[in-house]
């Protein structure tokens, strides 16, 4: 049997979707962008959403429309994907690394408050997995500072912490529709906000800084002059690709159920003390991005190598990004700073979670990591 990592979902009905955007005049960002992003504005109860082509794409624009630029420092934490930091690094600012909590791999305000110096501009927040940081905690313990929230909200799109979703109490929360994620374009993304001075300087910052998208400038047959206002880049999302998001959204509930029962199921099966698994959190609604187990750092390659053979995908999400050779050879961190995120970091890898996992799959990714792996390191490991 062969278990891929992911494998999506989108069928006839996506391609239907993306044969007719096809018949648009435009086939860059329009009518079809428009009405999901009105749909996703429904989804999220938030004042203003922005489709973009890529989370990193638009963060840098977030990060722009913040004004944050050389000089400043954004707190992000170690245990993340790269893309999280890097983006901060694009812009010119400092990323700085703080560690996270050792139940949960979340940011809590005890992780980072003394990091928090008269240059800090912002606070990126990882809703590692899909489980939430509390935002609301850490914007309150922040009180009149004068410091912007984002929410990577790459693994977070079905999230919510005591019935809120992100985007609620943060300045923008930004999510990824990569190839892999809960719901995908192949590429693509998006930011959300309640801020409708950020949302215009936004529409600015996703798309060159100019002050008028393609559709506007063409309205009515009339061309209209358009100014460059400030810098932007180039983030916006393609109809063609906006296509394939809105049945994925009326279908979300329906994919969330079965990732609850493929976790539940992974769950009951590694009840074992020679593996940790986050815990879960009180009062939120985790969207299962990714089904991460910790093994004795000592076996961890070996672990990889066994699913390998036996043809099952697996991911390491993620390796520190305090320890990337580009991080390192810059501003040459020490582990111990960051004890958890080193730890974790160590032992970590995925196992396939996606709606369209077959119970025999499962089954067989259990019994492979049950009878041929687990065995070979149950001497020795340890917490
Ligand atoms: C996937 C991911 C990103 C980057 O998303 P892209 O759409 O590929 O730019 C950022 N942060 C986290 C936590 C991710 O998992």
């Amino acid at each position: 049997m062969c278990v891929p990592f992911y494998k999506h979902q989108l069928g006839p009905v996506e391609q239907q979707a993306i044969f007719e955007s096809l018949n648009n005049e435009i086939l860059t960002s329009g009518s079809i962008c428009k009405d999901v992003e009105n749909q996703l504005a429904e989804y999220f109860s938030v004042k203003h959403v922005k489709l973009v082509n890529s989370w990193t794409n638009g963060a840098i624009a977030t990060l722009l429309a913040l004004g944050i630029k050389p000089g400043d420092e954004v707190i992000v934490p170690s245990m993340t994907f790269i893309a999280t930091a890097n983006v901060v690094e694009l812009v010119g600012a400092k990323p700085i690394f703080c560690d996270v909590n050792p139940d949960t791999l979340l940011m809590t305000y005890e992780d980072f408050k003394h990091l928090i110096t008269p240059n800090t501009k912002a606070i990126m927040l990882v809703h590692l997995y899909g489980q939430m940081c509390d935002t609301k905690a850490i914007k309150d313990a922040l009180g009149d500072l004068n410091i912007r929230l984002i929410e990577d909200s790459a693994h977070s799109f079905e999230s919510e912490f005591n019935g809120t979703k992100p985007g609620t109490y943060s300045d923008a929360a930004i999510f990824s529709f990569y190839a892999t994620k809960n719901v995908t374009t192949g590429e693509g993304g998006a930011i959300i906000t309640n801020h409708g001075d950020l949302y215009q300087r936004i529409l600015q910052t996703v798309l060159h800084g100019m002050s008028a998208g393609a559709a506007q400038r063409y309205e009515l047959g009339k061309y209209k002059h358009w100014e460059m206002e400030r810098l932007g880049t180039k983030a916006n999302l393609p109809d063609i690709l906006a296509s394939l998001l809105p049945s994925q959204i009326l279908k979300i509930d329906e994919k969330l159920k079965i990732r609850n029962e493929l976790s539940e199921k992974y769950d009951f099966a590694f009840q074992n003390e020679l593996i940790r698994r986050p815990q879960l959190v009180n009062n939120c609604k985790t969207a299962h991005h990714l089904y991460p187990l910790w093994v004795n750092p000592k076996f961890r390659d070996e672990v990889i190598y066994e699913l390998g053979v036996n043809k099952i995908g697996v991911t390491v999400n993620f390796r520190p990004v305090h320890q990337m050779k580009y991080y390192r050879d810059k501003y040459n961190h020490k582990d111990e700073l960051f004890p958890v995120a080193t730890s974790w970091g160590a032992g970590v890898l995925c196992l396939p979670l996606f709606p369209g996992l077959t119970s025999d799959q499962q089954e067989y990714v259990i019994k492979t990591f049950k009878e041929k792996i687990l065995p070979k390191f149950s001497n020795g490991a340890s917490r």
